[in-house]
């Protein structure tokens, strides 16, 4: 398993941080993905990466909803970043119209922006969309067929919305702990996706899978959203560990593979 999505590096893993990892390790998740925030997240974020080396994977980005009207010193920075090293990714990165309404336009500008960013330097993206399913879809329009690749994290959208970011091409569905809430209505979606489309995350610290529904988060969790899979299409769990590990390193081109 990879935990394709995880905010580990947050304060909230201040204080046991390395029992975090060492359950991750121990349930068998070979690769944690950690998409960054804004600048503010990103130095806890490399510090991660370098005491977990081969393991922790940094992406950089600006987030929808870190997108102020300072959105140009921001994105700055990224450039230089991603000028001065390598990344996994640029993520997390799309348009959130659940907090604020007021910012579209903008969040338009920087998701574009990256995404551009993210061909020149020939990086799969991390896409958050909430609440501008839409909006996100008229972004990427442009970019079709540009050999744009990368997830749509955390989707719990229809299997319309599903269908379309298939036919898109070049995009994965990003599946975590919501799959297994009963009034999500995200399994009834699910089964009807063929497999070779989905990623395991955790989106630690948040939505934590069902029995744990309700407490903070963490990558070893991924089990049980691969458990869920596995419960969905009457598959062994082995099979859906394997099956969507390749998918995240058909992705994630530069995860070192780990068989
Ligand atoms: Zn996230």
């Amino acid at each position: 398993m990879i935990d394709t999505h995880s905010h580990i590096y947050s304060e909230e893993f201040d204080t046991d941080r390395v029992e975090v990892i060492q359950r991750a390790k121990d349930k068998g998740i070979k690769h944690i993905i950690l998409p960054n925030c804004d600048s503010s997240t990103w130095p806890r974020m490399l510090a991660l990466e370098n005491e977990y080396p081969g393991y922790c994977h940094a992406a950089i980005g600006l987030h929808p909803t870190s997108v102020k009207k300072d959105y140009r010193e921001e994105l700055a920075l990224i450039k230089s970043e991603l000028e001065r090293r390598e990344y996994l990714a640029i993520g997390e990165i799309g348009i959130d119209l659940y907090w604020d309404k007021t910012l579209l336009a903008e969040q338009t500008i920087v998701f574009k922006q990256q995404i551009e960013w993210a061909l020149e330097y020939h990086l799969p993206v991390i896409i958050h969309v909430r609440d501008s399913f839409r909006e996100s879809m008229n972004s990427l329009m442009p970019f079709k067929n540009s050999g744009l690749t990368g997830v749509f994290h955390s989707f719990t959208g229809t299997l319309e919305e599903a269908q379309e970011i298939i036919a898109f091409g070049g995009f994965k569905l990003g599946i975590n702990g919501i799959v297994t809430f009963k009034n999500s209505g995200l399994a009834a979606v699910v089964e009807k996706i063929d497999l070779k489309h989905l990623l395991l995350e955790t989106d630690s610290p948040y939505l934590t899978p069902a029995p744990h529904r309700g407490k903070r988060n963490e990558s070893a969790y991924v089990s049980l959203v691969c458990e869920k899979l596995a419960a969905i299409y009457h598959l062994p769990v082995q099979e859906i560990d394997e099956r969507t590990t390749e998918n995240a390193y058909e992705v994630f081109t530069k995860l070192p593979k780990i068989l």
